[in-house]
């Protein structure tokens, strides 16, 4: 898949506000500081279309971008979709009552949304399993919405350590489910995954 054009529709705290779910739709979620806005505009090819987190848990807001992308084996097939930026969790200052409209608001969109095709989870690749990444996903499966695990800053990484970090969130996956989701593993500072996670939307659009 090529991104033709990316830009930004609305936000909304709230997802019967959200724009007419007319289009396939994927949104990307994680901890706050996972490399959220960076892997949107890594995927998007748009430096300043997603913000990178100055106030990191400030964006509590559904973000609805309107992208335009081009299948790479048929330059005729082109689509439209939403791409929706979902408002970090765990981050530590929010306090409790943000922490449950986030909570509500998140739960809404996830099981309401009918264009949402899938879900990626963004995993930041430097950490062992993390509790509530673990938690969040496996809520995602308990209500059986499709979503794939992306890897962040795998950049930062050995080889070995990455390997390690991947393979112990998967085991702790496996001990919930038989089935795996997708993983990606990417690093918005060298532009890896970019291929493999658009190629993926590609083939979800195409089904
Ligand atoms: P968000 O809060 O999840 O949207 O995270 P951001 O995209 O704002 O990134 C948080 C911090 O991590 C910023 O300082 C980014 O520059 C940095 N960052 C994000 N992605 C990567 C990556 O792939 N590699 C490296 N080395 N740093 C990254």
């Amino acid at each position: 898949m090529e991104i033709i054009n990316a830009s930004y529709l609305i936000s909304k705290p709230d997802v019967a506000q959200c724009p007419a779910a007319d289009r396939p739709e994927f949104a990307f979620i994680g901890r706050s500081n996972v490399g959220k806005s960076s892997l949107i505009n890594m995927l998007t090819g748009n430096q300043r279309l997603a913000k990178t987190s100055a106030a990191p848990g400030k964006t509590q807001m559904i973000n609805h971008f309107v992208v335009k992308s081009r299948n790479s084996a048929n330059a005729k097939s082109v689509a439209e979709w939403y791409l929706v930026d979902l408002p970090g969790y765990g981050y530590a200052k929010v306090s409790q009552k943000n922490r449950k409209s986030w909570g509500k608001m998140i739960d809404d969109y996830l099981r309401k949304r009918d264009n949402l095709l899938t879900t990626f989870v963004l995993i930041d690749s430097r950490h062992e399993p993390q509790a509530i990444d673990l938690e969040f996903v496996n809520q995602m499966g308990e209500w059986q919405l499709p979503f794939a695990i992306v890897f962040t800053k795998a950049d930062k990484m050995k080889p070995g350590g990455l390997q390690r970090n991947v393979e112990a969130f998967a085991a702790a996956l496996r001990e919930n489910w038989e089935a795996l989701p997708a993983f990606f593993i990417s690093s918005s500072t060298d532009k890896s995954g970019k291929t493999e996670i658009l190629d993926y939307v590609q083939g979800i659009l195409k089904s």
